[in-house]
Protein backbone atom coordinates (compact mmCIF):
# COMPACT_ATOMS: atom_id res chain seq x y z
CA UNK A 1 0.00 0.00 0.00
CA UNK A 2 1.39 3.28 -0.85
CA UNK A 3 0.56 6.53 0.67
CA UNK A 4 -1.19 8.96 -2.04
CA UNK A 5 -2.21 12.25 0.30
CA UNK A 6 -1.33 13.41 3.43
CA UNK A 7 -3.37 16.59 4.98
CA UNK A 8 -1.91 18.41 8.06
CA UNK A 9 -3.84 20.22 10.57
CA UNK A 10 -2.93 22.60 12.62
CA UNK A 11 -5.63 23.04 15.25
CA UNK A 12 -5.88 25.30 18.70
CA UNK A 13 -8.25 24.89 21.67
CA UNK A 14 -8.96 26.61 24.75
CA UNK A 15 -9.07 24.04 27.78
CA UNK A 16 -11.92 24.91 29.96
CA UNK A 17 -9.63 25.34 32.55
CA UNK A 18 -5.89 26.33 32.60
CA UNK A 19 -3.44 23.59 33.09
CA UNK A 20 -0.69 24.08 35.46
CA UNK A 21 2.20 21.63 35.97
CA UNK A 22 5.55 22.21 37.53
CA UNK A 23 6.63 23.12 33.81
CA UNK A 24 4.21 25.49 32.33
CA UNK A 25 0.35 26.86 33.09
CA UNK A 26 -1.10 26.39 30.15
CA UNK A 27 -4.72 27.76 28.73
CA UNK A 28 -4.81 26.17 24.87
CA UNK A 29 -3.77 23.34 23.33
CA UNK A 30 -2.48 23.38 19.57
CA UNK A 31 -2.25 19.74 17.76
CA UNK A 32 -1.22 19.18 14.72
CA UNK A 33 -3.68 16.37 13.24
CA UNK A 34 -2.80 14.01 10.35
CA UNK A 35 -4.82 12.63 7.64
CA UNK A 36 -3.29 10.08 5.65
CA UNK A 37 -5.32 8.41 2.26
CA UNK A 38 -4.35 5.31 -0.02
CA UNK A 39 -6.84 3.48 -2.02
CA UNK A 40 -10.30 5.46 -0.78
CA UNK A 41 -9.21 4.25 2.63
CA UNK A 42 -8.41 7.31 5.49
CA UNK A 43 -6.96 7.26 8.67
CA UNK A 44 -6.11 10.10 11.58
CA UNK A 45 -3.34 10.54 14.00
CA UNK A 46 -3.26 13.65 16.45
CA UNK A 47 -0.09 14.74 17.36
CA UNK A 48 0.85 15.29 21.45
CA UNK A 49 3.38 17.67 21.01
CA UNK A 50 2.69 21.16 23.05
CA UNK A 51 3.11 24.95 21.99
CA UNK A 52 6.49 24.54 24.23
CA UNK A 53 9.08 22.66 24.84
CA UNK A 54 8.84 21.93 28.38
CA UNK A 55 7.44 18.37 28.39
CA UNK A 56 9.78 17.11 25.50
CA UNK A 57 11.99 19.34 22.68
CA UNK A 58 9.31 18.85 20.41
CA UNK A 59 6.30 20.96 19.70
CA UNK A 60 3.81 21.15 17.42
CA UNK A 61 5.80 23.03 15.11
CA UNK A 62 9.07 20.93 14.86
CA UNK A 63 6.36 18.09 14.41
CA UNK A 64 4.78 19.81 11.24
CA UNK A 65 8.87 20.58 9.88
CA UNK A 66 9.85 16.87 10.87
CA UNK A 67 6.64 15.35 8.98
CA UNK A 68 7.11 17.85 5.57
CA UNK A 69 10.76 17.73 5.33
CA UNK A 70 11.83 14.26 5.92
CA UNK A 71 9.42 12.20 7.62
CA UNK A 72 6.57 12.05 4.82
CA UNK A 73 9.13 12.26 1.70
CA UNK A 74 10.65 8.92 3.32
CA UNK A 75 6.88 7.27 3.62
CA UNK A 76 6.15 8.31 0.32
CA UNK A 77 8.72 5.78 -1.09
CA UNK A 78 7.43 3.08 1.05
CA UNK A 79 5.06 0.26 0.05
CA UNK A 80 3.48 -0.46 3.09
CA UNK A 81 2.60 -4.13 4.10
CA UNK A 82 1.34 -3.24 7.45
CA UNK A 83 1.23 -0.42 10.27
CA UNK A 84 4.35 -1.74 11.61
CA UNK A 85 6.29 -0.66 8.65
CA UNK A 86 5.80 2.80 9.48
CA UNK A 87 7.94 1.92 12.57
CA UNK A 88 11.13 0.14 10.42
CA UNK A 89 11.13 2.48 7.79
CA UNK A 90 11.12 5.85 10.05
CA UNK A 91 13.55 3.93 12.48
CA UNK A 92 16.88 5.24 10.97
CA UNK A 93 15.47 8.90 11.57
CA UNK A 94 16.80 9.68 14.80
CA UNK A 95 14.33 11.40 18.04
CA UNK A 96 11.06 13.36 16.28
CA UNK A 97 9.29 10.45 18.18
CA UNK A 98 5.69 12.86 18.56
CA UNK A 99 6.06 13.62 14.98
CA UNK A 100 6.68 10.32 13.92
CA UNK A 101 3.86 8.91 15.77
CA UNK A 102 1.12 11.72 14.03
CA UNK A 103 1.48 9.83 10.95
CA UNK A 104 2.25 6.48 12.53
CA UNK A 105 -0.94 5.93 14.28
CA UNK A 106 -2.95 7.83 11.27
CA UNK A 107 -1.41 4.75 9.35
CA UNK A 108 -2.40 2.16 12.12
CA UNK A 109 -6.16 3.20 11.56
CA UNK A 110 -6.02 3.16 7.90
CA UNK A 111 -4.75 -0.21 8.37
CA UNK A 112 -7.32 -1.92 10.56
CA UNK A 113 -10.14 -3.20 9.11
CA UNK A 114 -11.65 -4.17 12.62
CA UNK A 115 -10.81 -3.18 15.86
CA UNK A 116 -7.02 -0.81 16.01
CA UNK A 117 -4.55 -3.19 18.50
CA UNK A 118 -7.29 -5.97 19.12
CA UNK A 119 -6.69 -5.24 22.55
CA UNK A 120 -8.00 -7.93 25.32
CA UNK A 121 -10.37 -5.83 27.19
CA UNK A 122 -13.98 -4.21 25.87
CA UNK A 123 -13.20 -1.30 29.03
CA UNK A 124 -10.43 -0.13 30.22
CA UNK A 125 -9.22 2.15 33.56
CA UNK A 126 -10.20 5.48 33.51
CA UNK A 127 -8.07 8.19 36.09
CA UNK A 128 -8.58 12.03 36.15
CA UNK A 129 -5.27 14.32 36.14
CA UNK A 130 -5.38 17.83 38.56
CA UNK A 131 -3.18 20.42 37.73
CA UNK A 132 -1.11 22.33 40.34
CA UNK A 133 -4.67 24.33 41.98
CA UNK A 134 -4.75 27.95 43.16
CA UNK A 135 -5.05 26.72 47.05
CA UNK A 136 -4.93 23.15 48.94
CA UNK A 137 -8.42 24.27 49.62
CA UNK A 138 -9.61 24.32 45.36
CA UNK A 139 -7.30 21.07 45.09
CA UNK A 140 -9.39 19.13 47.29
CA UNK A 141 -12.65 20.50 46.15
CA UNK A 142 -11.79 18.95 42.36
CA UNK A 143 -10.54 16.07 43.97
CA UNK A 144 -14.06 15.32 45.39
CA UNK A 145 -15.41 16.41 41.81
CA UNK A 146 -13.35 13.95 40.11
CA UNK A 147 -14.59 11.22 42.79
CA UNK A 148 -18.10 12.35 41.88
CA UNK A 149 -17.29 11.61 38.35
CA UNK A 150 -16.55 8.00 38.82
CA UNK A 151 -12.43 8.16 38.48
CA UNK A 152 -11.05 5.36 40.21
CA UNK A 153 -8.16 7.03 40.97
CA UNK A 154 -6.91 11.02 40.96
CA UNK A 155 -2.90 12.07 40.01
CA UNK A 156 -2.35 15.52 41.34
CA UNK A 157 0.46 17.57 39.94
CA UNK A 158 3.37 18.49 42.26
CA UNK A 159 5.95 21.15 42.25
CA UNK A 160 8.55 22.14 44.41
CA UNK A 161 6.86 23.67 47.50
CA UNK A 162 3.77 22.18 47.23
CA UNK A 163 4.57 18.32 47.34
CA UNK A 164 4.55 17.47 50.82
CA UNK A 165 1.38 19.90 51.60
CA UNK A 166 -0.35 18.16 48.54
CA UNK A 167 0.01 14.71 49.60
CA UNK A 168 -0.67 15.17 53.54
CA UNK A 169 -3.93 17.20 52.70
CA UNK A 170 -5.16 14.34 50.06
CA UNK A 171 -4.22 11.79 52.29
CA UNK A 172 -5.97 13.24 55.60
CA UNK A 173 -9.52 14.45 53.63
CA UNK A 174 -9.22 11.26 51.49
CA UNK A 175 -8.23 8.56 53.42
CA UNK A 176 -8.85 5.43 51.05
CA UNK A 177 -7.98 7.49 48.00
CA UNK A 178 -5.87 5.81 45.58
CA UNK A 179 -3.77 8.44 44.75
CA UNK A 180 -0.80 9.62 42.71
CA UNK A 181 1.80 12.49 42.04
CA UNK A 182 3.23 13.39 38.88
CA UNK A 183 6.40 16.13 39.45
CA UNK A 184 7.76 16.15 35.57
CA UNK A 185 10.88 16.00 36.31
CA UNK A 186 10.78 19.13 39.08
CA UNK A 187 13.47 17.67 41.40
CA UNK A 188 16.89 16.23 42.10
CA UNK A 189 18.19 13.51 44.55
CA UNK A 190 19.06 16.47 47.14
CA UNK A 191 15.46 16.53 47.67
CA UNK A 192 15.22 13.01 48.99
CA UNK A 193 13.78 14.26 52.69
CA UNK A 194 11.16 15.72 50.71
CA UNK A 195 9.81 11.81 49.35
CA UNK A 196 10.79 10.39 52.28
CA UNK A 197 8.05 12.90 54.45
CA UNK A 198 5.96 11.67 51.81
CA UNK A 199 6.09 8.14 52.18
CA UNK A 200 3.48 7.72 54.97
CA UNK A 201 0.93 9.55 53.10
CA UNK A 202 0.92 6.00 50.98
CA UNK A 203 0.39 7.56 47.02
CA UNK A 204 0.19 4.49 44.98
CA UNK A 205 3.35 5.84 43.28
CA UNK A 206 5.35 8.88 42.36
CA UNK A 207 5.66 9.68 38.33
CA UNK A 208 9.07 11.02 37.06
CA UNK A 209 10.77 13.20 40.06
CA UNK A 210 13.80 13.35 38.28
CA UNK A 211 15.45 14.55 35.26
CA UNK A 212 13.71 14.03 31.63
CA UNK A 213 16.37 12.27 30.75
CA UNK A 214 17.76 10.41 33.74
CA UNK A 215 18.08 6.67 34.85
CA UNK A 216 20.59 6.18 37.39
CA UNK A 217 19.16 8.93 40.01
CA UNK A 218 16.05 7.07 39.91
CA UNK A 219 17.46 4.41 40.93
CA UNK A 220 19.14 5.69 43.87
CA UNK A 221 16.11 7.57 44.58
CA UNK A 222 14.13 4.53 44.37
CA UNK A 223 16.40 2.35 46.98
CA UNK A 224 15.82 5.09 49.86
CA UNK A 225 12.16 5.61 49.66
CA UNK A 226 9.14 3.46 49.99
CA UNK A 227 6.75 4.89 47.24
CA UNK A 228 7.06 3.51 44.06
CA UNK A 229 8.59 5.25 41.06
CA UNK A 230 6.49 5.43 38.01
CA UNK A 231 8.73 6.71 34.84
CA UNK A 232 7.10 9.06 32.11
CA UNK A 233 9.76 11.35 30.31
CA UNK A 234 12.29 9.21 30.95
CA UNK A 235 11.70 6.29 28.28
CA UNK A 236 11.43 7.04 24.86
CA UNK A 237 11.81 3.03 23.26
CA UNK A 238 11.37 -0.45 25.09
CA UNK A 239 15.50 -0.50 25.71
CA UNK A 240 15.10 2.14 28.02
CA UNK A 241 12.34 0.43 29.51
CA UNK A 242 14.50 -2.93 29.97
CA UNK A 243 17.34 -0.46 31.36
CA UNK A 244 15.02 1.50 33.68
CA UNK A 245 14.05 -2.24 35.36
CA UNK A 246 16.94 -3.93 35.02
CA UNK A 247 18.80 -0.87 37.77
CA UNK A 248 15.95 -0.59 39.70
CA UNK A 249 14.70 2.77 38.49
CA UNK A 250 10.83 2.37 38.07
CA UNK A 251 8.18 -0.25 39.73
CA UNK A 252 5.82 0.94 36.95
CA UNK A 253 5.77 2.55 33.65
CA UNK A 254 3.61 4.91 31.81
CA UNK A 255 3.45 4.57 28.42
CA UNK A 256 1.96 7.12 25.73
CA UNK A 257 2.55 6.46 22.30
CA UNK A 258 3.73 9.98 21.37
CA UNK A 259 6.22 10.03 23.33
CA UNK A 260 8.11 6.21 22.41
CA UNK A 261 6.94 7.07 18.36
CA UNK A 262 4.14 5.36 17.46
CA UNK A 263 1.74 2.40 18.26
CA UNK A 264 4.72 -0.24 17.54
CA UNK A 265 7.17 1.10 19.14
CA UNK A 266 4.33 1.48 22.64
CA UNK A 267 3.60 -2.02 22.11
CA UNK A 268 7.20 -2.88 22.53
CA UNK A 269 7.28 -1.07 25.84
CA UNK A 270 4.10 -2.94 27.05
CA UNK A 271 5.89 -5.95 26.34
CA UNK A 272 9.52 -5.38 27.71
CA UNK A 273 7.26 -4.57 30.92
CA UNK A 274 5.07 -7.75 30.43
CA UNK A 275 7.63 -10.11 30.20
CA UNK A 276 9.13 -8.49 33.23
CA UNK A 277 6.14 -8.57 35.55
CA UNK A 278 6.35 -4.07 35.90
CA UNK A 279 2.65 -2.95 35.30
CA UNK A 280 2.30 -0.01 32.68
CA UNK A 281 -0.81 2.66 32.17
CA UNK A 282 -1.82 5.19 29.51
CA UNK A 283 -0.19 8.85 30.02
CA UNK A 284 -2.29 11.64 28.57
CA UNK A 285 -1.12 14.83 27.20
CA UNK A 286 -4.72 16.46 27.17
CA UNK A 287 -6.01 14.87 23.35
CA UNK A 288 -8.07 16.10 21.59
CA UNK A 289 -10.79 13.15 20.38
CA UNK A 290 -8.05 11.38 17.58
CA UNK A 291 -5.78 11.38 20.03
CA UNK A 292 -7.68 10.12 22.57
CA UNK A 293 -9.63 7.35 20.50
CA UNK A 294 -5.93 5.99 19.82
CA UNK A 295 -5.26 6.13 23.62
CA UNK A 296 -8.16 4.13 24.56
CA UNK A 297 -7.52 1.40 21.95
CA UNK A 298 -3.81 1.37 23.83
CA UNK A 299 -4.98 1.13 27.27
CA UNK A 300 -7.24 -1.86 25.98
CA UNK A 301 -3.91 -3.69 25.66
CA UNK A 302 -3.59 -6.75 28.20
CA UNK A 303 -0.85 -5.03 30.77
CA UNK A 304 -2.37 -2.13 31.04
CA UNK A 305 -3.48 -2.66 34.79
CA UNK A 306 -3.52 0.21 36.22
CA UNK A 307 -5.73 2.99 35.67
CA UNK A 308 -4.40 5.88 33.47
CA UNK A 309 -4.65 8.94 32.53
CA UNK A 310 -7.58 8.68 30.12
CA UNK A 311 -10.37 10.25 30.99
CA UNK A 312 -13.75 11.93 29.39
CA UNK A 313 -13.10 14.15 26.40
CA UNK A 314 -15.74 16.85 28.47
CA UNK A 315 -13.32 17.30 30.92
CA UNK A 316 -10.53 19.67 28.83
CA UNK A 317 -12.03 21.02 25.78
CA UNK A 318 -15.86 22.35 24.65
CA UNK A 319 -15.56 21.87 21.43
CA UNK A 320 -15.01 18.12 19.98
CA UNK A 321 -13.55 17.05 16.99
CA UNK A 322 -15.30 13.41 17.02
CA UNK A 323 -18.80 12.33 16.70
CA UNK A 324 -18.52 10.20 19.50
CA UNK A 325 -16.80 11.70 22.84
CA UNK A 326 -15.79 9.48 25.38
CA UNK A 327 -17.35 9.27 28.29
CA UNK A 328 -16.64 7.38 31.91
CA UNK A 329 -19.07 4.78 33.36
CA UNK A 330 -20.39 5.07 36.84
CA UNK A 331 -17.52 2.09 38.16
CA UNK A 332 -14.57 4.58 36.73
CA UNK A 333 -14.32 2.71 33.12
CA UNK A 334 -14.51 3.40 29.81
CA UNK A 335 -15.92 1.18 26.71
CA UNK A 336 -13.33 0.73 23.70
CA UNK A 337 -14.91 1.58 21.07
CA UNK A 338 -15.62 -1.77 18.60
CA UNK A 339 -15.86 -0.08 15.29
CA UNK A 340 -13.06 -0.63 12.73
CA UNK A 341 -9.56 1.69 13.06
CA UNK A 342 -9.90 4.25 15.92
CA UNK A 343 -13.96 3.42 15.77
CA UNK A 344 -14.67 7.07 16.28
CA UNK A 345 -16.34 9.50 13.98
CA UNK A 346 -13.51 12.10 12.56
CA UNK A 347 -15.67 15.60 12.39
CA UNK A 348 -13.75 16.20 9.70
CA UNK A 349 -15.59 18.99 7.96
CA UNK A 350 -15.37 20.75 11.84
CA UNK A 351 -11.65 20.17 11.33
CA UNK A 352 -11.12 22.09 8.16
CA UNK A 353 -13.25 24.85 9.30
CA UNK A 354 -11.14 25.61 12.59
CA UNK A 355 -7.63 24.83 11.58
CA UNK A 356 -5.54 27.61 11.42
CA UNK A 357 -2.99 26.03 9.15
CA UNK A 358 -3.30 23.20 6.38
CA UNK A 359 -0.82 21.26 4.75
CA UNK A 360 -1.45 18.98 1.73
CA UNK A 361 1.19 16.84 0.17
CA UNK A 362 1.60 14.51 -1.75
CA UNK A 363 4.18 11.84 -3.44
CA UNK A 364 6.54 14.12 -5.27
MG1 LIG B 1 3.83 12.52 33.58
Amino acid sequence: MKLERVELFVVRLPLKNAYETSGARETHMTRVLCRVESEGVVGWGESVAGELPWYSGETWGTVLYALEEFILPELFKADLASAEDVDRKLAWIRDQRMAKATVEMAVWDLFANSVLLSGTCDRILCGGVIGIQPSIEALMETIRRELEGGYQRVKLKIKPGLEVQIAEATRKNFPNLAFMLDANSAYTLKDVALFKRIDPTKPTMIEQPLAYDDLVDHATLQRQIATPICLDESIHTSEDARKAIEIGATQVINIKAGRVGGLASAKRVHDVCASRDIPVWCGGMLEMGIGRAHNVHLASLPNFRVPGDVSASARYFETEIIGEPFTVEKDGTMRVPTKPGIGVTVLEDAIRKIATEHKEIRPS
